[in-house]
C-alpha cells in the first residue's frame, strides 16, 4: 500500500471516529442533532462575548463595563456559587444579560451517570428560572468536557451545548494586552469568545476588545440571538421532548 494512500484512510478513520463536527449550528439543529454550537454564522459581523464560573465579587464591575458599551452578553453560571455571592447574581438576573447553566458546582461531567447529570443541571436552572424569569436555554459544560450522555442530558431538558471558538485561557491570568490582543487577532464573524469572572486582567482587557473589535465593524450579541433562538423557540422544542426520566416526577420543564 503507498504511503500516501495509508495517510488518507487514517485520516479518514479518525474524522469517521471524531464525532460530528462542532459547528454553525442553530438553536433547533443543535438540540436535535446533539452536536456543540462552537461558533454562529460568518455571515454577520456578530461576536458573542461568553463569561463562564460566575457569580462572583467582580460581577458588578463586569456587569458596568458592559453597560457602559451597550453589550448584551451570555453568562454560564453555577448554581453552587449563588450562595457565596447571591447579591451578585441578583444584580446579573436584573441585568437582562443571557444566562446559561454551567453546572451546579462545576465537576467533570463527561465522568458522570446521566442521573447524576442531570442532579447537576436542573437545581441550577431552578436558581436562574426563579430569579431572572428566563428558563435556560444554553448550557456550557465545565472544563468544555462532554460526551453524548452530557450533550443528551441538556438537550433533553431543551438546552443546546455551547463551546467557543476563542480562548485566551484568562483564568491562567495573564496580562490584560495578552487577552485582549488574543481576542483581537482571532475575532471573525460568528465567533463566540470564552471569558471568565473574577478575573481583574479580564476586566482590564474587556475595554479594549469592545473599542478595537467594534471600530472594526463587529456587534456583540448573545449566544442565544446568535443561534436564533428567540422569539419562544426552545420552549416549543421542549414541549416536544419525549423525556426518558418522566419530567413531571422531576419536576422538569
Ligand atoms: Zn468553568
Amino acid at each position: 500500500m503507498k504511503r500516501g494512500y495509508t495517510a488518507y484512510l487514517l485520516c479518514a478513520i479518525l474524522l469517521l471516529y471524531s464525532g460530528p463536527p462542532a459547528g454553525a449550528l442553530d438553536f433547533n439543529e443543535a438540540i436535535e442533532t446533539h452536536v456543540a454550537v462552537n461558533h454562529g454564522p460568518s455571515t454577520d459581523m456578530y461576536i458573542a462575548l461568553t463569561f463562564d464560573d460566575g457569580p462572583k465579587p467582580l460581577t458588578p464591575e463586569l456587569l458596568a463595563i458592559l453597560d457602559t458599551y451597550g453589550v448584551r452578553a451570555t453568562f454560564f453560571i453555577c448554581g453552587s456559587f449563588v450562595d457565596d455571592w447571591q447579591a451578585e447574581f441578583d444584580l446579573l438576573c436584573d441585568s437582562g444579560h443571557e444566562i446559561g447553566n454551567h453546572s451546579w458546582s462545576h465537576p467533570n461531567l463527561s465522568w458522570l451517570c446521566e442521573y447524576d447529570i442531570i442532579e447537576q443541571l436542573q437545581p441550577t436552572n431552578d436558581l436562574i428560572e426563579d430569579c431572572s424569569g428566563q428558563y435556560p436555554q444554553l448550557f456550557r459544560p465545565p472544563y468544555g468536557a462532554y460526551n453524548q450522555y452530557v450533550i443528551g442530558a441538556a438537550g433533553r431538558m431543551g438546552m443546546a451545548t455551547i463551546m467557543w471558538d476563542i480562548d485566551p485561557k484568562d483564568w491562567k491570568d495573564p496580562g490584560p494586552e495578552y487577552i485582549a490582543d488574543y481576542v483581537i487577532s482571532r475575532a471573525t464573524s460568528g465567533s463566540i469568545v470564552l471569558l471568565h469572572e473574577g478575573h481583574p486582567n479580564t476586566l482590564t482587557a474587556l475595554p479594549i476588545i469592545l473599542d478595537t473589535l467594534m471600530a472594526e465593524g463587529y456587534r456583540f450579541i448573545t449566544v442565544g440571538e446568535m443561534l436564533g433562538l428567540y422569539p419562544g423557540i426552545a420552549r416549543k422544542v421542549r414541549n416536544e421532548i419525549d423525556y426518558p426520566l418522566k419530567p413531571e416526577e422531576r419536576g422538569l420543564f
